[in-house]
């Protein structure tokens, strides 16, 4: 096996998790009313290696055994590895609407997890990498979908995991046994856990001696005994898609996902009390995260281009001067984002064990211009399309003859262009930028993959100041 298709990866879905929804517990995340649309979005991985169309970018050939394999578990060992990638997760995202994710984020946090363990074992004498690849390349042979459990519930931000009143909230280790840890507490907003195989625990932050139990990593089967996934929707519950053309396919979820008492068996261990290694591997992680991030934002800024221009031609103001200076920022916003992340292609470092990190620097600025400029874009976007936005009547009354007369006839814009097709982009605009799913987009911008403050701070820890200082200096002598 290599590949597997989505029906495959929904049967695999069917096996007693406990996830909650709405109050509920959940019977089958794969026919639930709102979370099966959810495993339907997050499945056009599987999709995409299935379509035609796609094939070529999605799924390789192992030259050794000939054997076919998903993309996503390509190593980047080049500029092309790297490109491709990126590749391939915009596809996803444009195919889909928004980012699937089911294999980008655990990809990307096993990519971390070589490159930490073959600095711990060459430094520590430990013998991680083996485990790491073992099971990287378990997971390649069944195709297996993850979601990534980083971000800790936390607590009082301003204090250490072990300085918390609250013991919990930061995941620790709260026995050790000769065949595994035991393991509690709680990580937040883990996306797509519900319809992932496999849940890849991360540290979120670095970590001083007095933090050692906090300092652990491993994966677990979603359906793991102890294992509770509380989940919460992008948009709900949507619907119909003359309304909601976007988010009636649409569906993000993600979870507040409970660790009670949960055993790991030693083989699935890769970080255990090496506290000096917890911000390496958060750092490592996020390094391709933020790259995978930048690359799935930019079909939804292609949306608001093809959105502005089209609402500007509909309402008669595309040549207006300040309504083509707005479409020209949303395509510079777009093109520089996308400019990095080719740039930081190039510009990648090969570590070992032979892994090719994307520029660190030109990644976190892609993601910070994308995040710091989107509240901007929308605001763009909202200004072209004018009040109708938020205020054209729903379906019904299109299809009620008594209202349609006369909304049809009023709602008009330039010649050509009738009431209900005017409406039809306004409700677009809305379910994208001015909705509950807009607003959740603009929170996913400014937090998901690291709040801008981590960005910056990256930029200026990677950036080679230093050299910039030296030049000054060489104007500075005698
Ligand atoms: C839609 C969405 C999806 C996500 N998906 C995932 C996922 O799949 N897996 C995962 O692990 N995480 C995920 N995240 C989590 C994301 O990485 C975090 O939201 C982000 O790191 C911010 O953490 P927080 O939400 O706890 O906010 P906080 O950490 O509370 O941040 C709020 C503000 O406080 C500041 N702040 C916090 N602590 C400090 C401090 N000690 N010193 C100075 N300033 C501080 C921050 O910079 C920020 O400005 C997701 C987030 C969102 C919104």
């Amino acid at each position: 096996m290599g590949l597997k298709s989505f029906d495959r990866h929904k049967e695999s879905l069917r096996d007693g998790r406990e996830v909650y929804f709405d109050g509920e517990r959940v019977a089958d995340v794969t026919s639930h009313p709102v979370l099966g649309v959810g495993m339907s979005f997050a499945g056009i991985d599987y999709k995409l290696a299935e379509d035609p169309g796609h094939r070529d970018l999605a799924v390789c050939t192992d030259p050794r055994t000939g054997e076919e394999y998903s993309r996503f578990y390509r190593i980047p060992e080049n500029t092309e590895d790297l490109l491709k990638r990126r590749e391939l997760i915009a596809a996803g995202s444009r195919v889909n609407g928004g980012p699937p994710l089911i294999k980008e984020i655990g990809t990307d946090a096993l990519f971390a997890l070589h490159i930490v363990a073959d600095h711990m074992d060459r430094h520590l004498g430990t013998s991680i990498l083996p485990k790491v690849r073992g099971y990287f390349e378990a997971c390649r042979a069944q195709d297996l979908g993850f979601a990534v459990a980083q971000t800790d519930v936390k607590g009082d931000r301003g204090k250490r995991p072990s300085e918390q009143h609250n013991p919990d909230v930061y995941v620790r280790v709260v026995d050790r046994r000769e065949d595994g840890i035991v393991v509690r507490g709680a990580k937040a907003h883990t996306t797509a856990s519900p319809f992932a195989n496999e849940l890849i625990v991360l540290p979120t932050r670095a970590m001083a001696e007095s933090d050692a139990d906090y300092a652990v990593s491993f994966a677990i089967p979603v359906a793991s005994p102890g294992l509770k996934l509380i989940a919460e929707v992008s948009s709900h519950p949507g619907g119909n898609r003359f309304d909601y053309p976007v988010t009636t396919d649409l569906k993000m979820v993600d979870t507040v996902t409970v660790f009670d008492d949960v055993f790991v068996p030693w083989e699935r261990v890769f970080l255990c009390g090496e506290w000096r290694y917890a911000g390496p591997l958060a750092n490592t992680f996020v390094e391709f995260h933020r790259f995978t991030a930048a690359s799935y934002k930019l079909p939804m800024c292609e949306l608001f281009i093809g959105a502005a221009q089209l609402i500007a031609e509909y309402n008669g103001v595309a040549n207006v001067t300040h309504v083509r200076d707005k479409i020209m920022e949303l395509i510079a916003w777009t093109e520089t984002t996308r400019g990095l992340l080719v740039a930081a292609s190039m510009e990648h470092k090969v570590v070992p064990p032979g892994i090719a990190v994307p520029s660190i620097t030109l990644t976190n600025i892609a993601k910070h211009h994308f995040a710091r400029n989107y509240h901007l874009m929308v605001q763009n976007l909202q200004d072209i399309a004018g009040g109708l936005l938020v205020t054209a009547p729903f379906r019904r009354d299109w299809e009620n003859e008594a209202t349609r007369k006369y909304l049809d006839y009023y709602l008009g814009g330039v010649e050509g262009v009738s009431g209900v097709q005017r409406t039809r982009a306004m409700k677009l605009i809305r379910d994208i930028a001015a909705s509950g799913f807009g607003g959740y987009q603009e929170i996913l911008s400014i937090h998901a993959e690291g709040s801008l403050a981590a960005q910056r701070i990256t930029i200026l820890r990677d950036y080679d100041v230093k050299r910039c200082v030296e030049i000054v200096k060489s104007y500075l002598k005698d």
